[in-house]
């Protein structure tokens, strides 16, 4: 058996105390017990997602959670604005489609952020658009969304604005309720320091309203019966019980924490490996205006194949980090700043790095990259 440090942006570590709850025998959902476990699960949800509205758990992978989401909110024929920027935002653009979605897509750069302007003037111009879709941290150039300016624009309109937090909810702040943001989706796997198998989404009384009006088909994922479920503390369909279970853990550990204090953490874990990156002598993939605490994009020197540097990292010394996808493959590492790690697990990753960057032949001074991020954590 070895040791695997998760620094992938999903599946990310998890706590022993999680794992142990995990590993606890399972519990009757229909019960008195499981149902008190929901109701905190879904208050710490509301604590964490920073909003009043209703918070649903489904169970799914995230994108589970924005499937529910396009076809409880349009029907065939309805207008979106979708935004891409990276292979996330392109997953909205294709659920969109699939359920017949007339959808204008917009697009930028991987490795810069959308404008909120942009979508200040496509709303504009076309106010038949019932919803837009963006992308709190676009995962795959970590890439942060300032979804802030862009729901100050969109809440004086008549669409509703939809956020993919999958990767980003606990990790970076995002303010639900005091920036008017009508559905936030996400999923079990990154911030939450849990396995995969659970989606969550809020949804505004604005979104409400469309949830009632679309003409989409649904079943599995009808939001409606997750409505009527919700307010008996049920859901409609057997949940993940025991991830629900230690959701509600894992919450409870991040309200006693707090938000402010969690931020501050993830915070300090990116700075110190966007340092040692540079002090390798490395580039950061994304334009310093919108890069994101929840994960660091190193590009590669030429010469050294990303594709076996994420290999050696894993396979010899049992380090997890991602690496680029589509025309980014080779060329790209990701290294998330999510889940259950502090700064010791990022110097581990850091020095693993350097490892194997010498092993490549890739020419720095040894250590420089950890002794740039040990400077961080000592600040
Ligand atoms: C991981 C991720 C998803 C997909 O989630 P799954 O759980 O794999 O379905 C969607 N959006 C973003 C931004 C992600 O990081």
């Amino acid at each position: 058996m070895k040791r695997n440090l998760l620094l992938t942006p999903g599946p990310t570590q998890l706590p022993p105390e999680i794992c142990a709850s995990l590993g606890k025998p399972i519990i009757h959902h229909r019960t008195p017990q499981f149902q008190d476990n929901l109701k905190e699960a879904v208050e710490g949800l509301k604590f964490l997602f920073q909003t009043k509205n209703d918070v649903y758990i489904l169970t799914s992978s995230g994108t589970g959670g924005m499937e529910a989401a396009v076809c409880n909110l349009l029907s065939r024929g309805d207008k979106a604005i979708t935004v891409e920027g990276g292979k996330f935002g392109e997953r909205w653009t294709e659920l969109c489609r699939t359920y017949g979605v007339d959808t204008k897509v917009i697009e930028v750069p991987w490795g810069k952020a959308i404008q909120p302007e942009t979508i200040q003037q496509a709303l504009e111009k076309d106010k038949a658009i019932k919803a837009v879709f963006i992308t709190l941290c676009e995962t795959s150039t970590g890439v942060t969304t300032d979804v802030k300016a862009i729901a100050s624009v969109v809440k004086n309109t008549p669409a509703v604005l939809v956020v993919d937090a999958i990767s980003g909810l606990g990790v970076i702040d995002l303010q639900t309720d005091c920036w008017s943001v009508d559905v936030v989706v996400s999923g079990s796997q990154k911030g939450f320091m849990l396995p995969p198998g659970l989606a969550f989404i809020s949804v505004s009384p604005k979104a409400l309203r469309l949830v009632e009006q679309s003409q989409s088909p649904r079943y599995y994922f009808d939001l409606r019966e997750a409505k009527k479920a919700a307010e008996k503390a049920d859901t409609p369909y057997t949940p993940a019980i025991g991830i629900v279970i230690a959701l509600m853990e894992s919450l409870r550990w991040m309200k006693e924490t707090g938000l402010e204090n969690l931020f501050s953490h993830y915070a300090r874990l990116a700075k110190a490996t966007r340092a040692a990156a540079e002090s390798l002598g490395l580039t950061l993939f994304p334009d310093p205006s919108c890069i994101s605490n929840v994960l660091t994009t190193i590009n590669l020197p030429p010469g050294v194949d990303g594709e076996k540097l994420v290999k050696r990292m894993r396979d010899t010394y049992g380090i997890s980090v991602a690496g680029g996808q589509d025309h980014l493959k080779g060329k790209i590492i990701r290294i998330a700043h999510m889940g259950c790690l502090d700064e010791y697990d990022m110097l581990t990753g850091i020095s693993c790095l350097e490892k194997v960057l010498k092993e490549m032949k890739y020419s720095f001074t040894l250590g420089a990259g950890l002794s740039a991020a040990q400077k961080v954590f000592n600040e």
